[in-house]
């Protein structure tokens, strides 16, 4: 057998009609994924139209029309006047469209999305009402889980932190210091609850893995080993947990949850915390199962059927058995998270087929720095959270020498990197300090991949604004 095919597939992974399914949260989510791929899919095509014309004489002019008219920006002008003497530069002009459009759909995401600040309040009285008064999520920085938060478990924009690294492999120190200050937020401003409920902080952890083609599509930090990547994002958490029992005595502890993503098809293996909050990698919930168990069920039943899967693997006996049900909070949650993905496997159905034609790194820009949220939709950008280039580095070498090799540069199509960075406009020289940063993140990542950058192959865009959601990109000039 040739051991690089992939494995057989079939027909038809999920089908739509899900019974719990929330279908008008899949039209609104459809019609906004839609617009997003519109929008990036129209720049090669103009690309392709500017290299066959650029011959002719008035081609500076018809240049900034078309694009101007199909892609919405405007182009240096010094790259189209010059086109006649050594060929149009179409690495360039296309650096320079990628890092126009991801303006475009940062800047015009919060237009008509007044509802956003509720539907976060909403969420967050949720998450208390399960005795969370944090959730706080640690991704892969793989494109394919770039939907995590919106799609996949469908959790509201601004009620919980994301931060992305290889590997889920995040940085235990730094969620410590941000641990500490938003404890340090309870005892002083009572927010969101008081230090005296006893409500707690609630860490996720997410690793990935490929149900069509396990051994190559897998988490590229883990060897696309699925074992690897959970077993090694499990221990993170409990590094995590351990760093604040250690440093903080007096019972000072958080919560963790661990789940998997296919990111062929979004279905999740929830794996579910005991009563000791211990999880283990072979109890878990996969909702690729309970789809299908539940799909032709009456709703009242799938419902039923929902819960079951939980208490069976509560129950469960041999390698993955646990010590009690969790509290009943955390069970609260994550048959919320349960019931949110069904949502999504019967958007896939619906949309995608049931599974996503790209399976593999379709990303087309890598962003570096503090999170985008705007950008949530599944595979479109690699995200490295990247405080400094010491810690940061592996994880953006994963990106630019792993994933966009190929997709990008082999081809001899640059890749785009966006260093984005907010700043706290209530604190004095907290803008500068920014700017400065991003340009030596900027000069630094330039002289990593010199190679490219002299090539071409590799290009750096600079944008910093205020930390407030909602605020516009503040371009940086090289
Ligand atoms: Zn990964």
């Amino acid at each position: 057998m040739d051991a690089e095919a992939p494995p057989e597939q079939p027909e038809r992974l999920l089908q739509p009609g899900h019974p719990l399914a929330d279908r008008a949260a899949n039209e609104t989510l459809h019609g906004f994924e839609q617009a997003f791929r519109q929008r990036f899919e129209r720049l090669v095509p103009v690309l392709k139209e500017l290299h066959a014309t650029q011959h002719a004489l008035s081609f500076p002019e018809r240049a900034r029309e078309l694009i101007a008219e199909s892609l919405g920006f405007a182009a240096p002008a010094a790259l189209l006047d010059d086109a006649w003497i050594n060929g149009l530069d179409t690495r360039a002009l296309y650096l320079h469209g990628i890092f126009e459009l991801f303006e475009q759909v940062v800047n015009g995401y919060w237009a008509g999305r007044d509802d956003l600040v509720s539907e976060a309040e909403r969420a967050t009285a949720y998450f208390l009402d399960c005795d969370f008064h944090e959730v706080d999520i640690s991704p892969c920085s793989d494109g394919r889980l770039l939907g995590l938060r919106r799609f996949i478990l469908r959790l509201p924009d601004l009620a919980v932190r994301t931060r992305s690294h290889a590997g889920a492999l995040f940085d235990v120190e730094e969620d410590v210091r941000y641990w500490t200050r938003r404890e340090l937020l309870r005892f002083r401003e009572g927010q969101p609850t008081t230090a005296d409920v006893p409500s707690r902080y609630l860490k996720i952890a997410v690793y990935h893995f490929s149900s069509r083609d396990p051994a190559h599509e897998g988490c590229m930090a883990h060897g696309s080993n699925e074992r690897d990547a959970a077993d090694a994002a499990l221990r993170q958490l409990r590094s995590f947990r351990q760093a604040i029992e250690n440093t903080f005595c007096c019972g000072a502890s958080v919560d963790t949850l661990l789940i998997g993503v296919d990111t062929d098809t979004d279905a999740i293996k929830l794996h579910v915390p005991d009563g000791e909050t211990r999880m283990s990698l072979y109890r878990y919930v996969d909702t690729a199962v309970l789809y299908r168990q539940t799909r032709e069920l009456p709703e009242q039943e799938a419902s039923l059927r929902v819960y079951q899967a939980l208490q069976q693997a509560i129950a469960q006996q041999g390698w993955g058995r646990g010590k009690g049900e969790p509290h009943e909070g955390m069970l609260r949650l994550i048959t919320r998270l349960l019931l949110n993905n069904l949502s999504q496997l019967d958007y896939v159905a619906r949309y995608h087929d049931g599974r996503y034609a790209d399976g593999g790194h379709r990303e087309r820009l890598i962003l570096v720095g503090h999170e985008v949220e705007e950008m949530q939709v599944r595979n479109f950008a690699y995200f490295a959270h990247l405080e400094t280039l010491e810690e940061g580095g592996p994880g953006l070498d994963v990106g630019v020498e792993k994933i966009f090799r190929k997709l990008n540069t082999e081809r001899g199509l640059p890749i785009p990197v966006v260093v984005h960075y907010r700043y706290d406009r209530h604190v004095p020289g907290s803008r500068e300090r920014v700017e400065k940063r991003c340009r030596r993140i900027r000069r630094v990542i330039l002289e990593r991949y010199r190679e490219l950058v002299d090539q071409g192959l590799l290009g750096c865009h600079m944008v910093i604004r205020d930390k407030q959601s909602g605020s516009q990109l503040e371009r940086l000039a090289a």
